[in-house]
C-alpha cells in the first residue's frame, strides 16, 4: 500500500530548493538584484503606453516575433535567424538545457540557476571551483571535461556573483578544448553592457552560443533575453520552445525601446559604470570591508570582523537591502553582493555599511 499523498510528486523536487527572492519592504533601498536603479523618464512611458493600446489582446501574439527580431537584429548586428527570444535568459537556459544531452559544466561560485534548471530537467551537473581569486583557467577543463558525457560549457562573464570578467583569449581558449572534448560553450553574456567585451562576431567563438538579456541595462520587468546561436539550433530549439512565449506587450515594447530608447539605455549604463568605480573606492576606504573589482553592476565584498548575515541585517534594518551570498559556495564565505544604485542610494549604502562594521 502506497500510502505518501504525494507519490506522483518527484522525490529529488521534495528537498530542492529554488531560486529564493526576498520581499522588500515598501521604501527599502533595493540593491540586491542587479536592476537599473534610474527607470524610465515621462516621456518613454507614454510611448509604452501609446504602444500598448495598439494592441489586439484578444489575438495571439507573433509566434515568430518579427518585428522584434528585425529590430534586434539591426541594434546588435546578427542575422534575425540566429536570434532565439526567451521570456528572461532564464527560459532560454531552460530551453537549452531540455534541447541538449551531456553534462552541464561550469566554474563556480557562478550563476545560482545553471544548477537549478540543470537539476529540474533531470540533467548531471558539474561545477568545479575557480581559483580563490574567482580567476579562470582554461587548463583545468582538460580534467574536468575528460569524464563527462558531451554537454555544455557554461561561462558567465563578467561573472555573477563576482563581478569577475575573464579575458577574452582565455573563454577562446575554454571553448576550443571543450570543442575537443564535444561540448559547446554557452557564453552568458548578462552583463556585457557594463564591460563592454563582446564574443559575438568574435573570431574564433564562431560556434560559441552567446546569452544575453535586457534585464540587467533596465528592463528586468519586461522578461526578455536572446540567445545567439547557428540557425540550425534556432529551428531545434523552436521545437520545444511553447509557441507564444513572448507575449505581445513584450513584443511591442521591446520594439519601442530598442528602436527609439535603446541610447538612452545606454547612457544610463555609462553612468552606473561611473558609480561602481565610485562605490568601489568608497567601499575599499572602510576598514574590514574588502571589495573585489567588478566589471558588472553589482560589487562583491568580503567582510571581516562582523558575520555577512549579522551585517545583512544590520544593513536591512538600516533599509538597505543587499545579498548575503556567504552560504552559496565556499569560495564566497564572508561575502556579500550590493548592487550599484543612484549616487544618494550608494552614500546611504556606504554609511549605514561603515555604521554597520564599527564596533
Ligand atoms: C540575471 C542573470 C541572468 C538572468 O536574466 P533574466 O534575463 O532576467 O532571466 C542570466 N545570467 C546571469 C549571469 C545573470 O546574472
Amino acid at each position: 500500500m502506497a500510502n505518501d499523498p504525494m507519490e506522483w510528486i518527484r522525490d529529488d523536487l521534495k528537498n530542492a530548493r529554488g531560486y529564493s527572492v526576498l520581499h522588500a519592504p515598501e521604501g527599502t533601498i533595493k540593491l540586491d538584484a542587479m536592476e537599473n536603479p534610474f527607470g524610465l523618464p515621462d516621456s518613454v512611458r507614454k510611448r509604452l503606453a501609446e504602444g500598448m493600446s495598439e494592441l489586439s489582446l484578444n489575438r495571439y501574439p507573433d509566434a515568430q516575433a518579427k518585428d522584434l527580431r528585425d529590430a534586434a537584429s539591426e541594434v546588435f548586428g546578427v542575422p534575425s535567424g540566429r536570434l532565439f527570444f526567451g521570456n528572461g535568459s532564464d527560459e532560454i537556459l531552460l530551453n537549452l538545457f531540455l534541447a541538449t544531452k551531456g553534462t552541464i559544466v561550469t566554474p563556480e561560485p557562478t550563476f545560482s540557476m545553471y544548477r537549478i534548471i540543470a537539476k529540474s530537467v533531470e540533467r548531471k551537473f558539474r561545477g568545479f571551483p575557480l581559483n580563490p581569486d574567482y580567476s579562470f583557467d582554461p587548463e583545468v577543463l582538460l580534467t574536468v571535461l575528460s569524464g563527462e558525457k558531451p554537454g555544455i560549457l557554461v561561462l558567465a562573464s563578467p561573472n555573477n556573483p563576482t563581478g569577475v570578467a575573464y579575458a577574452m583569449e582565455k573563454m577562446l581558449q575554454a571553448a576550443k578544448i571543450a570543442r575537443q572534448f564535444g561540448f559547446v560553450t554557452l557564453l552568458d553574456e548578462a552583463y556585457y553592457p557594463f564591460h563592454g567585451e563582446t564574443s559575438l562576431n568574435a573570431p574564433g567563438a564562431e560556434d560559441v552560443l552567446v546569452l544575453r538579456t535586457f534585464s540587467k541595462m533596465g528592463l528586468a520587468g519586461l522578461r526578455l533575453g536572446f540567445l545567439v546561436a547557428p540557425e540550425e539550433l534556432v529551428s531545434l530549439l523552436d521545437v520545444l520552445r511553447l509557441p507564444y512565449n513572448m507575449d505581445s506587450m513584450t513584443q511591442r515594447a521591446a520594439v519601442i525601446l530598442l528602436k527609439e530608447v535603446y541610447p538612452l539605455l545606454e547612457k544610463q549604463v555609462q553612468e552606473i559604470r561611473r558609480l561602481r568605480e565610485e562605490l568601489y573606492s568608497g567601499m575599499a576606504s572602510i576598514g574590514g570591508i574588502s571589495p573585489v573589482a567588478s566589471r558588472a553592476n553589482f560589487i562583491l565584498f568580503r567582510v571581516t570582523g562582523i558575520s555577512p548575515s549579522d551585517l545583512f541585517l544590520k544593513l536591512f534594518h538600516k533599509g538597505v537591502l543587499v545579498r548575503d551570498v556567504s552560504d552559496h559556495h565556499p569560495l564566497l564565505e564572508g561575502t556579500l553582493r550590493v548592487t550599484v544604485g543612484t549616487e544618494e542610494e550608494n552614500r546611504i549604502f556606504l554609511n549605514a555599511l561603515r555604521e554597520g562594521v564599527a564596533r
